[in-house]
């Protein structure tokens, strides 16, 4: 069930008192990097995606550079995450649409964004809210599973979801709610067993209320 609006604010007070430092776990130091990070994190922890942009942005790290490389070129850096292959061909795909297009520029714009190859509504809103601090709300499996517990939505797929946390967050709350959310996915309300005892929210949280 939805929160009222009184129980969503204290919902996303203590969310954000939880994690006054959540930021993206992904290592990027340009849009692009960002882009790139993201579209390797589907099917892969962060952690084995930051293992590999460490190395592998060393070597490559823009729009030119990854659409100058074939696929062979790029396999063995990659190879560790999920779905390499597909990531990988959309990846240099994505670059040389980049380079020619926008002139090895991310655009930033949603509509531009996912007209990209191998990039989805979640990977266009992580890059806008988080490397050009465009309001946005990236709904992941986290997100999706911890809003749809708490009550901050009530939906049963990942775009109604988005749109339900847009209209009950305030807007400058958008990109900080995604990360207390995760955070809060990570280390407290975990898919199979939340630990709705220690929680913070357990006062709240509709799903802790009714089970
Ligand atoms: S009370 Fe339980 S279900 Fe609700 S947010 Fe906390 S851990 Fe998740």
């Amino acid at each position: 069930m939805m929160l009222t609006k009184e129980k969503q604010k204290t919902a996303l007070r203590l969310l954000k008192e939880s994690y006054p430092d959540a930021k993206p776990a992904l290592h990027f130091s340009s849009p692009f990097e960002l882009l790139v990070a993201t579209m390797l994190s589907a099917q892969c922890t962060d952690k084995q995606v930051n293992k590999v942009t460490d190395v592998l942005f060393k070597k490559y790290n823009t729009a030119e550079a990854f659409s100058q490389i074939d696929y062979e070129t790029l396999e063995p850096f990659i190879h560790s995450c999920g779905f390499f292959r597909m990531k990988g061909h959309n990846i240099l795909a994505m670059s040389r649409i980049l380079t020619e297009k926008y002139g090895g520029e991310v655009p930033q714009t949603r509509e531009e964004l996912t007209a990209l190859p191998g990039v989805g509504r979640k990977t266009a809103n992580v890059v806008l809210s988080n490397a050009f601090g465009i309001p946005a709300i990236a709904v992941d499996t986290h997100v999706f599973r911890v809003s749809n517990r708490i009550g901050l939505a009530e939906a049963n797929d990942v775009e109604k979801t988005e749109q339900q946390l847009m209209e009950n967050i305030p807007e400058e709350d958008w990109s900080a709610a995604h990360h207390w959310l995760i955070y809060h996915g990570r280390l407290v309300c975990a898919a199979q067993k939340p630990k709705c005892e220690e929680c913070t929210l357990r006062e709240v949280c509709d799903f802790a209320v009714h089970r």
